[in-house]
Formats: C-alpha cells, sequence, structure tokens
C-alpha cells in the first residue's frame, strides 16, 4: 500500500491553503514524518517548491494520479505534533494561510528562499543570446538596474524564460577541532626522528602528546595561536591527526557565559503564598491562570524565577514572555543569572544566525528555560511545566501583520494542552485580563507592596496651561527644571520620558501652513536631526530637509513638536552642568547600543536618560530618584477607546522607576489635563480605582472586554474601487450578524493612503456571533479571486489600534 503525503506548498494564497497529495516515494517511506519540509513539484510549470507535511495517510483525497516527493529538507521534523496542531488552529483563528502560520513559527533560516534565473528559450534573436554572455543562465538578484531592463524586455518578449529556484537557507556554524590520531609512543618516535631544526614540528609533536594524555581535541582556532595552520594540514596529511567540523551554538550573550548562578532569594510574606499557590498547580498539572497583579518593585520577577525552578525540578520546562522592550540586558541577566545555559533567549535583537541556534537548542532540549519577545510564544519547547507572561498588557504582544495573533492567547492555548498553569504578571494589568479575573476565569493574585516596606514614589502634577506664566522654558516648566537641578547637584540620576505616542516632530511652515508630507502615504513626514534628513516612518521614503517652503517660498519652514533631539537641545542649554544621555530609536538602531546606554548610565556616567516608551520598562537602577514626564496628554487625544489605559499604564511604569532601592523617590508629571482620571489615578497608584472607573466607561460605550472587536481592511490602488469593495463587504456582514452586533464605518483608514494604497475599514463589535467566522472565510475567499485585479483584504481579530 503506497503512503501519501499531506503537503501544504510554500504558496501563500487562498486556492493552495489546504493539503495537497503526493506519494511518498518507497525509499523515503521510513523517514518521511509529519513536522518535516520536503520539495516537491506544484502547478502548471511543475515548479519545485517546497512545502510542510501535515500529515499521512494510506487514502488519497485527489482522484487524478500523483506526484512523488522530491526529497525532504530536514532529518527529523522542524514541528512535532503539537505545534503542527498549533499552526492549524492559529491558521483558523487570525484568518491568515496555513503556510504563512508555519513560516511564523519557524526561524527564517528555515524559511526557503527563492531566486529568479533566466535562460534563452527556442526563440531567442542572437541579440538576446548576447545579454547571457557566455553564461547558459543568469541570476537576475545578481543583475545592475541597467542589465535588468533589456532582461526584462527580453522575458516579456519570450525570448528569455523565467525559472524559479528555491534553496534552504538552514547553516549550522562549525569549528574545527584538532583530533589526536596516534598515541604516546607514536607521537614520541616521530619526534626523535625529527630533523634538529624542525622546530615548529616538534613544538606540534609536544603538544599533540599533550592532548593524548588529557584526551583533549582542542578547537584549531585555539591551536592556530601558537602553531601555524600550514603546520596542521601538514600534520593532517602525514595521518598525525585528524580535522574535525563540529557544529556550534553562537551565543547571543557571551558576556554572560560564565557567571555563578544567583540563588534564590528567601521570599517576604507576601511573596511565599503567591509562589505557593502557583506551585501547587505545576505540581498538580493544572492548566489554570493567574492574573499576578503586582505593583513596580513589588518582586514578581524573583516570584517568576522561583515558579520556574519548581517547574524544572520536576523535570518540566518554561516559557517566559517579556515584551520586546523590556528585554533589557538586566531582565536577560536576571533569568540567565539564575539558571545559566539551560536558558535560551528569542527576540529581534538577535542576528539571524544566532536566532536559529538558540531555537534548535531549545527542539533538541538542551535549553529548557525560554525568555523571550512575542515571536518565543512558539518557542519549540516540548513538556512545557509553566508559563509566565511578564507585562501582560503590553500591545507589543499583538503582531500586527498576517497572522495577527495575540502572544497571550498564543500561550494560553498551548498550556492548555500541556497542562501547565498561566502566570499574567503586570502592574497595570489589561482590562480583558483583569475582568476575567473578577468573574473568576483567572485567579487573582496580588503583590499590593514594594520589597522591604520601601513606599512608592510621591507623584505631583504640574499644570502645564499655567507653567509658562510661572517661568516655564521650552518645554520645561520651573519645578521640573529645579528638581533635576538639584538631583544633579547631590549626584542623583534622573528619568525623563517623553511620550511619544500620537506625536513627532514635523517640518511646517509659519508663512502659509504648508507641511511636508510624504509623496507615497498621507502623512507628514518625521524629523530627523542626526540624518539632516525628513523621513516618513511607514514607507521609508528620505528627503533632505527644505530651507525655504517648497509652497510659497518663505524662509520661516522650521519644526514642530517635540522631538528627542530638541528636548535634548533644549536640556544642555537650561542645565548645562548636566549629562544627558538619549535614548530612543535613533541612538539604539545599531545591535548592542540600548546595551551600551544603559551600562553607562548605570555606571554614573550621566545624569539624566532622557527617552521614549523605551526606558518606562523593566530598568532597575537604585540612584535614580526623579522620574520627569515632558508631557503626560499626548496619547490622550488619539481616538481610540484605550487611550486612557495605555496612558495609565505608561505613567504608573514609568513612575515605578524612581526610588527602587534605600533612597526615595519622587515624579514629576506634566500636563495639560491634571484632571483627567487616568492621570488622576496614575497619580495616586490606584490600578484598582482606574479600572472600575475604566470599566464603566467602556460599559457605557459597548467596548471591550464588554464586548469582541475585528476590524476589516480593504485597500486598493484606485480609491474608488476599495471604497465600493467596503461599502458592499459592510452589506454582506451585517446581514449575517445578530441584531446584538455592532458595525462601526466604514470609513476611510487615518491614513487614508499608504505606500500609494487607499485604506478602507470597518470595525465589528460583537458578543456571540456564531456565523461571524464563516462569512469572514467567504470574504477572504471571493476576494482572493479579485487579487489580480489589485485588492487586498486584512482581517484583524481585536486589533490594537483603531486609525
Ligand atoms: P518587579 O518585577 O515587581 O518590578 P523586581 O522583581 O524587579 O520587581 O524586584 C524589585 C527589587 O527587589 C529587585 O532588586 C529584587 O532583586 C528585589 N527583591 C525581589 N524579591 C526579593 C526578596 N524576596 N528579598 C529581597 N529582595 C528582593
Ligand atoms: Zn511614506
Ligand atoms: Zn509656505
Amino acid at each position: 500500500m503506497p503512503k501519501i503525503a499531506k503537503v501544504i506548498v510554500d504558496v501563500p494564497t487562498m486556492q493552495t491553503d489546504r493539503p495537497f497529495d503526493y506519494l511518498i516515494p518507497a525509499v523515503l517511506s521510513d523517514t518521511i514524518q509529519p513536522g518535516m519540509r520536503v520539495w516537491v513539484q506544484f502547478g502548471k510549470g511543475a515548479r519545485k517548491v517546497s512545502g510542510m507535511v501535515v500529515a499521512i495517510s494510506q487514502h488519497a483525497d485527489y482522484a487524478g494520479t500523483l506526484k512523488p516527493i522530491l526529497t525532504t529538507l530536514d532529518y527529523a521534523p522542524v514541528l512535532n505534533p503539537e505545534l503542527l496542531a498549533l499552526s492549524q488552529w492559529l491558521a483558523q483563528t487570525t484568518y491568515a494561510f496555513w503556510i504563512t502560520c508555519i513560516q511564523t513559527m519557524l526561524p527564517a533560516r528555515l524559511k526557503v528562499d527563492t531566486d529568479k534565473w533566466v535562460h534563452a528559450s527556442a526563440t531567442a534573436s542572437p541579440q538576446t543570446l548576447k545579454l547571457l554572455g557566455a553564461q547558459a543562465e543568469l541570476a537576475l538578484a545578481e543583475l545592475t538596474p541597467q542589465a535588468l531592463a533589456p532582461v526584462m524586455k527580453a522575458v516579456q518578449q519570450g525570448e528569455l524564460t523565467v525559472e524559479y529556484r528555491a534553496h534552504d537557507r538552514a547553516r549550522v556554524k562549525t569549528e574545527d577541532h584538532v583530533v589526536p590520531l596516534l598515541d604516546i609512543a607514536d607521537y614520541d618516535q616521530l619526534l626523535t626522528e625529527l630533523r634538529k631544526n624542525a622546530k615548529q614540528k616538534a613544538h606540534l609533536l609536544n603538544a599533540l602528546m599533550t592532548w593524548v594524555t588529557r584526551a583533549e581535541t582542542p578547537a584549531v582556532k585555539q591551536v592556530t595561536q601558537t602553531i601555524p595552520r600550514t603546520q596542521l594540514t601538514q600534520a593532517a596529511k602525514a595521518g598525525w591527526l585528524r580535522l574535525e567540523a563540529r557544529e556550534v551554538y553562537r551565543d547571543p550573550y557571551p558576556q554572560l557565559a560564565n557567571q555563578a548562578l544567583t540563588t534564590a532569594l528567601p521570599l517576604t510574606p507576601e511573596q511565599a503564598p503567591v509562589v505557593a499557590t502557583v506551585g501547587a498547580a505545576v505540581a498538580a498539572e493544572q492548566a489554570k491562570t493567574f492574573l499576578l497583579e503586582g505593583v513596580t518593585g513589588s518582586g514578581k520577577t524573583e516570584v517568576y524565577l522561583q515558579i520556574i525552578a519548581q517547574a524544572l525540578a520536576k523535570g518540566r520546562t518554561a516559557l517566559m514572555l517579556v515584551p520586546e522592550i523590556a528585554l533589557t540586558p538586566q531582565m536577560v541577566q536576571r533569568v540567565r543569572g539564575r539558571f545559566g545555559a539551560a536558558v535560551a533567549v528569542m527576540h529581534s535583537g538577535l542576528s539571524e544566525g544566532e536566532k536559529f541556534d538558540e531555537w534548535r537548542r531549545i527542539q533538541r532540549g538542551e535549553a529548557q528555560v525560554v525568555v523571550g519577545a512575542r515571536s518565543a510564544a512558539f518557542a519549540p519547547l516540548r513538556n512545557i511545566g509553566i508559563c509566565i507572561i511578564d507585562e501582560e498588557h503590553e500591545s507589543s504582544y499583538k503582531q500586527a501583520d498576517a497572522p495577527r495573533y495575540h502572544a497571550r492567547d498564543v500561550v494560553l492555548h498551548r498550556a492548555q494542552s500541556a497542562h501547565a498553569p498561566v502566570v499574567l504578571g503586570s502592574a497595570t494589568p489589561s482590562l480583558e485580563s483583569r475582568a476575567r479575573a473578577e468573574k473568576g476565569v483567572y485567579t487573582l493574585l496580588r503583590l499590593p507592596h514594594r520589597i522591604n516596606q520601601q513606599p512608592l514614589p510621591q507623584v505631583h502634577l504640574i499644570d502645564m496651561r499655567q507653567a509658562y506664566q510661572q517661568g516655564g522654558r521650552d518645554d520645561f516648566s520651573a519645578p521640573l527644571l529645579a528638581a533635576l537641578a538639584k538631583r544633579v547637584s547631590r549626584h542623583e540620576q534622573s528619568v525623563l520620558l517623553l511620550n511619544r505616542r500620537g506625536y513627532s516632530a514635523f517640518v511646517m511652515c509659519r508663512e502659509c501652513g504648508y507641511k511636508v508630507m510624504c509623496p507615497n502615504c498621507d502623512i507628514s513626514l518625521t524629523l530627523h536631526m542626526d540624518t539632516h534628513s525628513l523621513r516618513c516612518h511607514y514607507c521609508g521614503h528620505e528627503e533632505a530637509i527644505p530651507q525655504t517652503c517648497p509652497s510659497c517660498g518663505s524662509k520661516k519652514i522650521r519644526y514642530y513638536g517635540t522631538g528627542t533631539q530638541k528636548v535634548e537641545a533644549s536640556l544642555n542649554q537650561l542645565l548645562p552642568q548636566a549629562r544627558v544621555l538619549r535614548m530612543d530609536v535613533d541612538t539604539t538602531r545599531r545591535k548592542g547600543g540600548h546595551a551600551k546606554l544603559l551600562k553607562a548610565f548605570g555606571a554614573h556616567q550621566a545624569d539624566i536618560l532622557l527617552g521614549t516608551q523605551m526606558i518606562a520598562k523593566g530598568l532597575d537602577f537604585p540612584d535614580v530618584t526623579l522620574v520627569g514626564v515632558i508631557n503626560a496628554d499626548t496619547g490622550l487625544g488619539l481616538p481610540d477607546f484605550r487611550a486612557s489605559e495605555r496612558t495609565f499604564q505608561l505613567l504608573t511604569q514609568v513612575a515605578g522607576r524612581a526610588g527602587r532601592a534605600d533612597k526615595p523617590g519622587e515624579v514629576l508629571i506634566q500636563t495639560f489635563n491634571p484632571e483627567h482620571y487616568a492621570i488622576r489615578f496614575a497619580q495616586a497608584h490606584d490600578y484598582e480605582g482606574f479600572f472600575y472607573a475604566e470599566m464603566a466607561i467602556r460599559h457605557r460605550g459597548d467596548y471591550p472586554p464588554y464586548y469582541y472587536t475585528l476590524k476589516l481592511t480593504v485597500s486598493h490602488q484606485t480609491e474608488t474601487k476599495a471604497a465600493k469593495a467596503i461599502y458592499s463587504l459592510a452589506q454582506q456582514v451585517t446581514a449575517a450578524l445578530s441584531p446584538d452586533a455592532r458595525v462601526l464605518g466604514p470609513t476611510p483608514g487615518a491614513i487614508a493612503r499608504l505606500k500609494n494604497r487607499y485604506f478602507y475599514q470597518m470595525v465589528i463589535k460583537y458578543k456571540h456571533e456564531p456565523n461571524l467566522g464563516a462569512v469572514l472565510t467567504q470574504i477572504l475567499d471571493e476576494t482572493q479571486s479579485s487579487v489580480k485585479n489589485g485588492f487586498q483584504v486584512a482581517i484583524d481579530p481585536e486589533p490594537q489600534d483603531f486609525i
């Protein structure tokens, strides 16, 4: 009986979003397993594509003649059965292609690359043949734009044909090692036979004898510090030794490699019951979800570490998610410091090779603890015993592009099948999670006090409506400037937050109001002083800062808004005695830039750390006694029902950076809305108060957590086509919904045009709609056939942005 492999091919379209049948050749019948990547021929041109085996069966669903699998890319499955099932669940719940989900779950190095090659067709003219020169074929990617133009023309005329060729990028890094092949007596004999002046050979023979005695096989890299490589090659030829390539892992944190491990701290009376309660669920293998609501500095991280230790002691593994921006070297050091080499790290700061190697260490069971950002939710851990999501309220856990998953949902799903408890931790839990705890779906655990009776810092509000009358300068009120100066003179440190949400520096003409806009997107360009240019943050367009207004010619064109660079400049003027470190996307773009700045600040090389949102999280510096917020309000003006929640979270997090050690902390918040409830509750460190106030508002507006939301977006290069499409989709959806559901819009996207495409959207709010999934799948099916006409449809369940 021939066996059939069900394969999801690497062709992300609706028509191909299902398993295809392939015959397993006899030679592969013992090796092929679900979760392996294979090469197959697919489609009209029988083009070679990669695919993923998702099942093996005796039965074919396809009645025609089956093609065989060409070969496998992997020796062992890269997705285990649990992850394979997860990929299918992910595709269903996020309305994404199955293959897209599979690729999201694998490191980039396991994604097959496709190159385009051209070769002559039968009709090629001598002129066209000349384009190929002496070669039989050309790789399109290697041609210069000038060379490409005539080639493309010949392709269009059918004189050259294009062939797609895929290749695997998984490459393992190896290091050569020296393996002695003889025994001591043999080497000794060779030594006596050497000519007197063969000093290098003598040195090598002596070294070989030492390695044999110690049973060592040293790395060539080390040996060549004293022995030339040519000696090793010659010795290998003579049969004295063998050079062996051994696989090595690229370690993203080599500086942490050989550190002594930290031991568990004695728990405080608040921490102990939390660890005991979760520990009991770990021991009982119960898939319970705990919400750990703990103020900043209450010792949540220590609690996580001790719970993880309990899971490891049971022989199980642990998954810990941290938001990208909180994955500071400080956090990695704390986890690696406790569990050493058992820890693998996964985040966007690693190189592709490092990511691949960390993934393989997990896959092989060599790392039992994973700490990582959003995508670590797919870490190939087996036998998971505990999952932790720190700062569970963070919107960065939601992926904005397909597959539009929320890492929290992925982890909860995995924990269910692994019978493992989940801890969601935060000082400011999301309304969704806190509401579930209120209903008893999650178990609420609290750490209401800081460690060692440290008080939470005093928070003062500064009313910016009066600041200028009272001697404020630029973006600084007089009290904030005075507080900063006081810290500098006392040799204490300050953290200054510039809230960038909904705000950026742009260039505008004071004469005629002209704003410099992106030519591709309906959005103003952002000023970058370091490169003296204007950039579009959406499409990457860049241009020079104009000296005169392109519209009216006036010289009074200048920048508005508060960029970090501008604040830094005014700070240097107003407080020349202060040393300022600026931390934003520009100063942390290079690999390790983030770590370097934090290290410098930790070593007191600066008095003030000035930065955007990225300084609000996870930093623990004992000498920071002042936190200043330059503009608390910018996010409040956004047309987003989460605006208050995000402002409250940000202010609470950043305030938590002050007074974490023995010196008390103080927080100054500059605001134009000192009466706003989000700011008032943040001032009082009152999460529970905020939660109930915000729940009442959400209830009145029919917003989450009372309703689910889903955003449907259509885009097209022609505006009228996009508009027409969204209205007909709105009708189709509305017809399928119950009267309880609400449809907002359709409206043009807040950025109506992006990368030369026009966007229209609608938002559906609903409680229980059994038909919604079916109608959305139908819409995807139908619009896929119109992709040729240039339509793109995106479905975003529980979107984080509504504009
Ligand atoms: P959170 O994650 O809640 O902000 P941390 O885990 O960073 O809090 O703890 C704050 C500080 O308290 C850290 O410096 C940590 O080392 C210390 N700490 C935590 N638990 C204990 C404990 N049981 N005994 C002594 N110090 C502790
Ligand atoms: Zn743009
Ligand atoms: Zn002008």
